[in-house]
């Protein structure tokens, strides 16, 4: 049989040598079908496993905006029920390593969950949320209080929203100083003109 068989219908697979419908062969003019080929790219990368990692990631940094927006229009609309359902699995069968996990993160990422929190909170009173460095608050604090004006030890520190969230302060660097814990609660959700 010539490797150049193919009629409408059928093509033969240069991997397997079998001679199968066109639908188990993908859309472009490759000669493989459709599982050599995933067999294929699936040991390759395998085999250089953290190589490819590397490469996806470094791709998914490159072009977020687009990928994110193909996933949301292309994808989700036709693979969502498949991956929920996928996730569910993963997540039924894989609990105490998630677990684990996401406590090891929680541990090294302290801050960014207080503000994932934080922004959490900010976002079901209907807050403005903008980017927030705290290193920024702090430096700017000089290490004093701006309620009472002393020294904040780091065990005493806290951050204040200057003009509360419930009273349509926004959840940005520019509404936020340092105070102590103790200032913080007692001010509650006054505004500095009513301490
Ligand atoms: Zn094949
Ligand atoms: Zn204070």
């Amino acid at each position: 049989m010539s490797a150049d068989f193919q009629t409408q219908e059928e093509r033969l697979c240069s991997k397997c040598s079998k001679i199968k419908s066109l639908f188990e062969f993908s859309k472009s003019k490759r000669r493989q079908c459709k599982s050599c080929y995933n067999a294929h790219s699936k040991a390759r990368r395998e085999a250089n496993l953290e190589q490819y990692k590397k490469k996806q990631r470094e791709r998914y940094q490159n072009n977020k905006v687009e990928i994110r927006q193909k996933f949301r229009e292309v994808y989700y609309p036709k693979y969502g029920d498949k991956q929920r359902e996928w996730q569910r699995t993963y997540i039924k069968e894989n609990r105490d390593r998630i677990a684990l996990r996401n406590s090891n993160y929680r541990r090294n990422n302290r801050e960014r969950c207080r503000e994932y929190c934080r922004r959490y909170d900010a976002r079901k009173v209907n807050a403005t949320i903008g980017k927030v460095s705290y290193e920024e608050v702090v430096k700017k604090a000089n290490g004093i209080c701006y309620l009472c004006g002393w020294i904040v030890l780091p065990e005493e520190m806290s951050i204040d929203h200057v003009i509360p969230l419930s009273r349509g302060g926004a959840h940005s660097q520019d509404n936020l100083e340092m105070t102590h814990k103790n200032c913080n609660s007692s001010k509650g959700s006054k505004l500095v003109s009513e301490l």
